[in-house]
Order: structure tokens, then C-alpha cells, then sequence
């Protein structure tokens, strides 16, 4: 279906150059070069996003997570398409396994927005990579033969994209083998379209039998709106433990008091701030860099000025698969 220009920006996701033009998100002279943007990396803006945006601040925080940008086009040379390293640890299509005891599954690479920073980037988008009905059988197959796996973590791609009805399918076939203690979904739902979190999504987390822990994806305190206040309480109520990831970026949250205000934000909408990721070198994201010295700086100036709840683990991602680990900051015992 072809929508036309003329509606209003909040009706629809933005998909394009020209839509981000057209709802005025874009200046005209950036919108060729977004447009070489958009052709190699997905865009979507949806209409929550949008109406975060102060179209009047060059350098608004949220802007600058989902505009695209020339500088994308530009590789450095210590950036990689999969910083991750995803690939070399994928046992069957769609699952990553790297720990011991936990393993992730991919049942789509859809996003209700992308990131312009995002270390998938080169595998996320709007085509969907919907895992097949045979794909997640082999998955579910590969699971039950791995008895070690105890936590299986929903990623993508965003889980909360599926419908309330395959999610709880899912959920529940992995749920019912004897050895998975744990699920846990990541997304950027809640913040980012918190109108697909409905009550019946709700009901239907509610009726998993396991533990479900939600790792909400932000990175700035504005992207809690009423909104996503909403959708975050209605996920509580149905009994999901909610956690909170960000990732240290440039122009966004690189200062004490942009940390403190989304860590005390994550904390009033009941999501205990777990992760701030040092940012993966995936391709044209260098200019969300913040030095790993900086990061611990900033840490160091929260610690004892926020609650110690506050307080996320900041972590960094080896490169070649080696996992995460704490990057501090340090401090000397006594
Ligand atoms: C990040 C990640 C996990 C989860 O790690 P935690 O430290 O438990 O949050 C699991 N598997 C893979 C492949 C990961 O990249
Ligand atoms: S929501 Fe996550 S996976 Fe999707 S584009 Fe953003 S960072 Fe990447």
C-alpha cells in the first residue's frame, strides 16, 4: 500500500529519505546523501520516535540515534560488519551460542527503528529475516540437545516485532524443556512503539511458565514518554522482570548528566539498569565513539551521586567472539 506524502508525519513509520524530508526530520541539502544512506542501511522512524524529535535542535538526542548520516557511508579501518562475531558461533541458522550456559535466539532481524549505530546493522532490516516454521524447528531441536543451555535469549532483530500469538508460542516450546531456567527478550519495543505493546501482548508474556526478564534497549531519558511509561507498566503487571541496556554514544548520553537522568528514568519506570555497552565497531558508526577512558571517567563521576540501583554494568565486547566483559572504572580498596 502506497501512502501518500501528504499525511501527517504520526500516522506511519518513515522509511525514506524523503519521508524523514517530508515530515521535516531531514534538511533538504542531507537528503541525497541520506537517500546512498538508506540504500545500504535500513531506515524507520516510527511515530512514537518522531514525536520525540525537536526538529528545531541540530543535535537532538534522539535525532541523532535514527537520522541517517553521510558519515555512515565511511568505514574506518578498525570497523567490522559483525563486531560480534555472531557468524562463527551460529550452530543452526538463527541462534548464536558463545556462553556456556545461555545461547541467543534470532527469530527475526526486523526492528520497529534502526539505530544508526547499531553492531547488526549489516544484518537488521526492513526485509524481515523471518526465521521458516522448518528453521525454528531446528532451532527448538538444537535446544533440546543442549542440555548445558539453561537461558535462552530473544534477540534479532526485536522479538516484541512477532505477533502476541507466535511470540508466546515460542516462549512456550522453550519454556516447556526441562533444562531452560530463564528466558530473557530483548527489544526496543517498549520505548520505541510502545502501542504494540497491548494488553493481550501482556497477557500473553504473563502466561509463561518460566522466569521472563525484558531488556529494554535506550539510551537517553526522553525516549521514556507516557507512552512508554504505559507499555513498560503493563509488562510489569503481567509479571516481566525488566532490565535496562544502553550503549555509550557520542552526541546522546556522553555525560554525567545525560547518564544520570536516563538511569534515574530507567529506575521510576521499574527497569533496573543492567548494561551500558561500550560501542561495537560495526561499519560508519565511528562518529558515536566515546573513548573507553572517558566512559570509566563518567562512571566514576555517578558513582555515589545516583542510587547504587542506578549504577549499570559498563561492558565491552570482545573482539572475535571473546564475550563481554566489565570495563570498570576501578577503584582502590582501602
Ligand atoms: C550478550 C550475549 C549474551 C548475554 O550475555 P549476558 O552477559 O548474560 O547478558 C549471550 N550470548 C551472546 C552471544 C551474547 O552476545
Ligand atoms: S533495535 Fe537493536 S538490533 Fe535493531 S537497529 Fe537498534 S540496535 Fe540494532
Amino acid at each position: 500500500m502506497s501512502v501518500p506524502l501528504s499525511l501527517p508525519p504520526a500516522r506511519r513509520t518513515l522509511r525514506t529519505a524523503a519521508d524523514l524530508a517530508a515530515a521535516g526530520l531531514l534538511p533538504e541539502a542531507e537528503r541525497e546523501a541520506a537517500e546512498r544512506v538508506g540504500a545500504r542501511y535500513s531506515i524507520a522512524v516510527t511515530p512514537a520516535v518522531a514525536g520525540l524529535i525537536d526538529p528545531a535542535d541540530p543535535a537532538d538526542p534522539i535525532a541523532r540515534q535514527y537520522i541517517p548520516d553521510a558519515a555512515e557511508l565511511l568505514t574506518a579501518p578498525h570497523e567490522v560488519a559483525d563486531p560480534t562475531a555472531d557468524a562463527p558461533f551460529t550452530p543452526v541458522k538463527g541462534v548464536v551460542h558463545r556462553y556456556p550456559d545461555r545461547a541467543l535466539l534470532k527469530p527475526l532481524l526486523a526492528c520497529p527503528v534502526y539505530c544508526r549505530f547499531c553492531f547488526r546493522r549489516e544484518a537488521v532490516g526492513a526485509d524481515g529475516g523471518v526465521l521458516t516454521e522448518a528453521e525454528l524447528e531446528a532451532a527448538f531441536a538444537w535446544f533440546a540437545a543442549t542440555p548445558a543451555v539453561r537461558e535462552v535469549i530473544l534477540t534479532g532483530g526485536d522479538p516484541l516485532m512477532l505477533s502476541p500469538r507466535r511470540l508466546e508460542a515460542i516462549l512456550a516450546r522453550l519454556a516447556a524443556l526441562p533444562q531452560i531456567e530463564l528466558l530473557r527478550i530483548h527489544s526496543r519495543v517498549p520505548v520505541a512503539a510502545p502501542d504494540l505493546v497491548t494488553l493481550g501482548l501482556a497477557a500473553a508474556l504473563g502466561r509463561i511458565e518460566a522466569p521472563l526478564y525484558l531488556c529494554v534497549h535506550a539510551n537517553h531519558a526522553r525516549e521514556f514518554s507516557p507512552a512508554a511509561l504505559e507499555a513498560l507498566g503493563r509488562l510489569h503487571r503481567a509479571g516481566v522482570v525488566l532490565l535496562g541496556q544502553s550503549v555509550l554514544l557520542r552526541g546522546i548520553n556522553d555525560s554525567a548528566e545525560a547518564l544520570e537522568g536516563l538511569f534515574r528514568t530507567m529506575l521510576r519506570a521499574r527497569v533496573k539498569p543492567y548494561y551500558l555497552h561500550q560501542l561495537d565497531p560495526a561499519p560508519g558508526t565511528a562518529r558515536f565513539a566515546v573513548p573507553v577512558d572517558e566512559g570509566r571517567a563518567l562512571l566514576r563521576a555517578l558513582r555515589g551521586r545516583v542510587s547504587g540501583l542506578a549504577w549499570p554494568t559498563y561492558v565491552q565486547e570482545r573482539p572475535g567472539g571473546a564475550g563481554k566483559v566489565p570495563l570498570g572504572p576501578a577503584f582502590e580498596p582501602v
